[in-house]
């Protein structure tokens, strides 16, 4: 983490923070990135701050990776300049986990290209060429790049006539650039060339195409090859390419992009899921209800949807000459379920739990696999009560999100508390004793699970606090899970009322709640999380039974007859093939067991269990099997 160091007076003759810190701290210095003061980023050789603190990043800090890799993109770009004359550089900024820079050249880089791009670094690396910052103006910088066919950084500035510009340079290469970089080329340790791929100058199809190559950088060799590592794993894991090879779902160009067709073994499971839940919801209180997919615009004027959301909403459809809009979101008609009639506080709390598929606009260069779609079902929840009994309601609720995680092997959170911030205080729906009230139920709810959390002053939106829920995966990636969000704009949009003890009316609170979020997403993530070795109770077929020659077939009937009398999903693989290709073939599908019946299991009435993880587990008798796996086949239970 960044270190904060108070400066001296009589330290600012040190001729750049870099020597100060040789003096200071050598250790740090070797490790050192680059400096931030009064929140603006240094580069180590500028001259000593004006300020009393400054801070010294190192790689652990996220602006200090993005140092390094941004350099190592320059480094990159280097490399490509002296091994294909004539390129001209675009932009290379880094990004997480690595940086890129598109380059318009006559070249098309494949793997051998990477390789000698990689080979070049590493001579520059080697050379440590000192790493030069120059300020100029844009009109100067124009001039510079012009007589240096740098076409692209020369239109940039031409956006940017009177700007004061920096420059980078390094050896014989130049760029424009903000930085902050490393002081030299020698400071960057391990760098991999990861991918190419085409990419448009300003991300605009009418402009000219690119090639981009991606790349990253770490402190050391073992993180990179940790890196590598996980990555390999997330590729071999990717929910796309397991949908496919388990023939699970897809997303056909013919049907429209973001748009998911389940399979039957991925239908079955999401039936699997929905039953799970169902069953948890009703054993907590909630009522089910169900709504339709369109309604006209004028409800989603009254939410207020067409105005904050309009850009994420499809339509307008026309029915008898009236405008009606595609869902994006269920609440507003949890609302009207709500309104059917006058409320009174004895019939509250109400908690309306609806798998609710909605559609949002996404644009097609975001669109991945079933994590980011166009149409989608979130299980989505409005729980509607009086401010006393707010507090029990958001302690279910969180209570209820952390079984389920819990339930699909999530053990890791990260809890975000997004609150308002104290100024702009007009800008938030609702009233400092709504807001004080939902804050204190967030706030318990997470202490009493015992969680860390994140408070987030100024991230609330506008309607209400909130709570997030990150999940990591089995690969350490944070992913979106639930959420806990307070309303205090629908309410008031739509007058929603209930009458209290007193007699009187009065303005619920109302919660907005998803778990899974979208099914689709929880879905595809939990693909890549198991990497679709799913478990016992989830798995499409449990079970496979492989005779091993045609005599086998009618008692491998027999068995799977009983598998099925006790519910195991069951299939037997009688193809012409040898037992070893079948187990193969059943490991490649992932299938939980695969039980092997020859001469000695039929005459025995065994069968011979093999285990997807655990490998050969030996002969056993149908029943003993039977019984060993019971309570795996069902699901975790509260
Ligand atoms: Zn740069
Ligand atoms: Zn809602």
């Amino acid at each position: 983490m960044a270190r904060a160091f108070d400066l001296k007076p009589e330290e600012r003759t040190a001729d750049s923070i870099l020597a100060w810190l040789q003096a200071r701290d050598p250790e740090l210095a070797h490790e050192a990135v680059a400096a931030r003061a009064d929140g603006r980023l240094l580069d180590l050789t500028a001259p000593l701050p004006e300020a009393d603190r400054i801070e010294i990043l190192t790689f652990e800090d996220e602006a200090g990776r993005e140092v390094v890799r941004h350099t190592a993109s320059h480094a990159m770009a280097q490399a490509v300049q002296q091994l294909y004359p004539g390129t001209s550089l675009a932009i290379g900024p880094a990004i997480e986990d690595g940086f890129y820079y598109d380059f318009d050249t006559s070249a098309t880089f494949g793997p051998d290209d990477l390789a000698k791009i990689e080979a070049r670094m590493a001579e520059i690396v080697a050379a440590d060429l000192l790493i030069e910052r120059r300020e100029m103006s844009a009109q100067e910088a124009i001039a510079f790049f012009r007589d240096r066919g740098g076409k692209y950084k020369v239109e940039i500035l031409e956006d940017i006539p009177d700007a004061l510009v920096s420059v980078y340079s390094q050896g014989d290469f130049a760029d424009l650039c903000r930085g902050p970089h490393l002081p030299s080329t020698g400071r960057l340790k391990a760098l991999k060339l990861l991918s190419t791929a085409g990419a448009y100058w300003r991300g605009d199809e009418r402009n000219a195409m690119l090639q981009r190559i991606y790349g990253t950088a770490f402190a050391t060799q073992e993180q990179l090859d940790e890196y590598l590592r996980l990555r390999e794993e997330a590729e071999r894991r990717d929910h796309r390419r397991l949908g496919r090879d388990l023939d699970l779902f897809s997303l056909p160009e013919q049907l429209g992009g973001g748009l998911v067709l389940w399979h039957p073994k991925g239908g079955l499971m999401r039936y699997l899921i929905e039953e799970f839940w169902r069953k948890e919801h009703l054993k907590r209180g909630y009522d089910f209800v169900f709504s339709p997919h369109i309604a006209r615009a004028h409800l989603w004027e009254t939410s207020g949807h067409l105005s904050f959301y309009r850009d994420g909403m499809y339509g307008p459809l026309m029915i008898d000459d009236e405008e009606y809009r595609l869902k994006p979101m269920n609440c507003p008609f949890h609302v009207l379920i709500y309104k059917s009639q006058l409320r009174s506080y004895r019939e509250l709390p109400v908690r309306y739990f609806e798998l609710g598929t909605v559609y949002r606009y996404e644009r097609s260069g975001v669109l991945h696999g079933l994590l980011r779609v166009r149409g989608f079902t979130q299980d989505d929840a409005h729980i509607i009560c009086t401010p006393d009994q707010i507090g029990d309601e958001v302690k279910n609720a969180l209570e209820f999100a952390l079984f389920l995680m819990r339930a699909f092997d999530y053990e890791d959170f990260q809890v975000d508390l997004s609150v308002r911030s104290d100024e702009d205080r007009g800008k938030y729906m609702g009233s400092d004793e709504e807001w004080e009230i939902a804050e204190r139920s967030l706030l318990e709810a997470i202490e009493g699970q015992g969680l860390d959390y994140h408070r987030a002053p100024g991230e609330a939106v506008f309607y209400g606090p909130k709570i997030d829920i990150k999940l990591k995966d089995s690969m350490g990636r944070m992913t979106q899970g639930p959420t806990i969000q307070f309303d205090f704009n629908l309410t008031s949009r739509f007058n929603m009322e209930y009458v209290g003890a007193d007699g009187e009316r009065h303005t619920p609170l109302m919660v907005h709640r998803a778990l899974l979020g979208s099914l689709e997403r929880f879905f595809g993530v939990l693909v890549e999380h198991v990497g679709g070795a799913f478990p016992l109770w989830l798995a499409p077929v449990q079970a496979r039974i492989l005779p091993i020659a045609d005599r086998h077939h009618d008692y491998a009937e027999q068995v799977a007859a009983q598998l099925r009398e006790a519910e195991v999903r069951v299939e037997v693989d009688d193809r012409k093939a040898t037992t070893g290709a079948k187990i193969r073939e059943g490991e490649m599908q992932k299938i939980p067991y695969l039980l092997i019946v020859g001469d000695r299991e039929q005459t025995a009435g065994t069968v011979s269990v093999r285990h997807r993880s655990e490998g050969n587990l030996g002969p056993k008798p149908i029943a003993d099997f039977i019984i060993g796996i019971a309570d795996e086949l069902q699901p975790p239970s509260s």
